[in-house]
């Protein structure tokens, strides 16, 4: 579990508000809240900011935030796929930049592998976002 539920605030208001509020105690407002705790919306997320669009055209502030969801999701349900997608961000923007991480890229690739990555779970992320991840150009 996170924290992420002890800085709800109120849209209208800006009161804080505990999770279990349907309405809001201080304005009225009715809540609906859409929690974002699993390891699939963090994932996701991170799909849906690279579909289209290498992580070398992204900046920084942009590529630290996926790397933050997918960080996040593999805390929360370590997976192949979550390392692949990240041994491709790492890749494509890091070693690209010839900046240079520890670990870098190939340790998140490694680890997808020795996890169990398919070729179907490749062409279904590269499905995703619309890109055919290489490691070589
Ligand atoms: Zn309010």
């Amino acid at each position: 579990m996170n924290n992420r539920f002890e800085a709800l605030s109120c849209p209208t208001c800006n009161a804080a508000i505990g999770i279990n509020e349907k309405k809001c105690p201080y304005c009225g407002r009715e809540l609906l809240l859409v929690v974002d705790n699993s390891e699939i919306d963090q994932f996701e997320e991170a799909v849906k900011l690279l579909k289209g669009k290498k992580p070398f055209l992204c900046n920084r502030a942009q590529v630290d935030h996926i790397i933050n969801l997918l960080e996040e999701a593999y805390e929360t349900n370590p997976g192949a796929i979550i390392d692949y997608l990240r041994a491709y961000v790492e890749y494509d923007y890091f070693k690209r930049k010839f900046l240079n991480r520890t670990p870098d890229y190939m340790f998140y690739y490694n680890r997808a592998i020795s996890g169990g990555l398919t070729q179907n779970n490749i062409k279904e992320l590269e499905n995703k976002i619309g890109v055919t991840i290489s490691f070589g150009g």
